[in-house]
């Protein structure tokens, strides 16, 4: 029996898919597949096709290509965060508040502390603690998340791109200048 309700808080918590962002807590099968504590894959840090290479319908996968609305995988979740966090540092002021400087500050403290993917959560703190968050204005936190998102990209083996503003302005707030992605 629990002692304190802080006790029975704390195993509350503990649910077969929370983490503590301070303890990766997917570990891996031994055919390379991160799982949860009660031994499913962890779709959040895990492709769902790469699940269903190695795994099969062994943990009933098997469906997920026939629907559209699954729960998103670590590459939809890495999109969808990604997205954010540039249209983020597109629409930041060029001379921001001390409160704005602030926020950024705490949001990026929160999102590695609450990012689902585990283990891309603790590389994330990681390289925080290495290249401090360039709050500054708004061509310095877009070249600074370009720059983290590179930095991911080389781990997964995956194109880098030229940290140019003028290309992330296109790409993530004004569309392409050849017209292709206007309204
Ligand atoms: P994404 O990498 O999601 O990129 C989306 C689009 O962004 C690209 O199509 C391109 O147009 C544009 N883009 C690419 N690079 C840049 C750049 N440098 N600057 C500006 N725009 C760019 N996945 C893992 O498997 N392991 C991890 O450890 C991991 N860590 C992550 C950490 C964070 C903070 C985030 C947000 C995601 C992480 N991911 C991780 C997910 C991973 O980065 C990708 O999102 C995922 O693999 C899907 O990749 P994708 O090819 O769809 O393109």
């Amino acid at each position: 029996m629990p002692r304190s309700r802080r006790d029975r808080e704390r195993l509350e918590e503990q649910d077969s898919y929370s983490f503590d962002p301070f303890e990766s807590s997917a570990s891996s099968a031994p055919n390379g597949v991160q799982l949860n504590p009660d031994g499913t894959p962890c779709r959040a840090c895990s492709s769902v096709q790469d699940v269903k290479a190695r795994l099969g319908d062994a943990f009933g996968v098997g469906n997920s290509s026939v629907r559209n609305d699954c729960a998103p995988d670590v590459n939809q979740i890495g999109n969808a965060g990604w997205t954010i966090l540039h249209t983020m540092a597109a629409y930041y002021p060029d001379k921001p508040s001390p409160e704005k400087k602030a926020a950024v500050l705490n949001f990026y403290d929160s999102f590695s502390k609450l990012y689902p993917c585990s283990h891309c959560a603790e590389d994330l703190r990681q390289d925080l603690k290495e290249f401090k968050v360039r709050n500054e204005s708004r061509a310095s936190l877009s070249i600074w998340t370009c720059e983290m998102h590179n930095r991911v990209n080389e781990k997964l083996g995956k194109e880098t791109y030229k940290c140019d503003l003028d290309w992330l302005d296109q790409r993530w707030r004004d569309g392409w200048k050849d017209g292709s992605c206007d309204l």
